[in-house]
């Protein structure tokens, strides 16, 4: 029987894994002819792992190169975003939420919708399909679609998302999706085992402001106690940063969310941080461009 591969974009995230994982199941349940496999690229990330391990859902194996090998697509379509060897490799589908940049020899099966996340996409195919979706299997894409959407606060989100995800939580068995998404993000956000200055880094940009270097820095949380218990380290580590690599600023912008909107926290370290306290005051963000999800657009 042949084998048929099914992998995410490297640095797996929870869409890429619980999308390799629920197609393969899918696909498994419409065509008995092949063997589908959800592989990865590496390790994957806490809340994944969190969740693979509360729902007994089987972690896919880790596979360096899918050279010479058949594989379909999931969560990305970019070739550098893919799995080594992809060049070598036979690509039967793709199935996607992000823009389109592919091209390939032959005509194959492309989904893509511009939907919250891949588990949108593949939810609509079991319901197209008319195959149920395992309990357990719900509540993973259920996160999937939580986390890629930033618990439905991601511009992202469309209507069709919003339905998914009741759709998915009344299947799972999950009465209140918000506080589940909650749990995810507390577990996604978790900083005890990360040193100071690997979450000034963690999600980092420079950027030139009327030529000054600035060095911004974003985490997300849902408990800002934490990361307030560790101001003291965290400002070093700012400041650290902004003297050895020559800054004119350096912040930290703590995205803490809960079941209203977003409310911006930040520490800072910088040449003249009187602006830069006032437009935290005034709650008006500093005029960065991120294309962050969890991030509205700010300036
Ligand atoms: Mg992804
Ligand atoms: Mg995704």
């Amino acid at each position: 029987m042949k084998t048929i591969y099914i992998c995410g974009h490297k640095s797996p995230d929870l869409d890429s894994v619980m999308g390799s994982i629920s197609y393969a199941y899918l696909k498994s349940q419409v065509d008995t002819k092949h063997e589908f496999k959800p592989v990865i690229t590496g390790s994957v990330n806490n809340e994944t792992a969190y969740i693979l391990d509360k729902y007994d859902i089987q972690a896919p194996g880790v596979l360096d190169s899918i050279a010479n090998q058949s594989v379909i697509l999931v969560d990305h379509n970019e070739g550098h975003q893919a799995i080594d060897g992809l060049a070598e490799a036979e690509i039967l589908e793709v199935i996607d939420h992000h823009k389109l940049d592919f091209s390939y020899h032959t005509p194959i099966k492309i989904i893509i919708e511009p939907i919250g996340s891949s588990c949108s996409v593949i939810y609509k195919m079991f319901r197209a399909e008319g195959i149920d979706i395992p309990q357990n299997l719900a509540a993973g894409m259920l996160a999937a679609v939580l986390t890629d959407t930033v618990i439905t606060k991601s511009p992202t989100t469309t209507k069709q998302d919003r339905k998914i995800i009741e759709e998915l939580a009344d299947i799972a068995g999950i009465a209140d999706w918000q506080e589940y998404g909650m749990e995810i993000f507390k577990v996604r956000s978790t900083v005890s085992d990360k040193t100071a200055d690997e979450i000034v880094v963690s999600d980092y940009k420079d950027f030139d402001i009327n030529g000054n270097k600035f060095g911004i820095g974003q985490v997300e949380t849902v408990d800002i106690t934490e990361f307030n218990a560790r101001k003291a380290e965290l400002l070093d580590a700012l400041s650290n940063k902004k003297s050895a690599e020559n800054y004119h600023s350096v912040i930290l912008f703590l995205w803490a969310f809960g079941p209203g909107d977003f409310l911006a926290n930040l520490f800072c370290s910088s040449d003249s941080p009187e602006p830069v306290a006032k437009c935290h005051a005034n709650q008006k963000m500093i005029p960065i461009k991120s294309n962050h999800p969890s991030v509205p657009t700010i300036g």
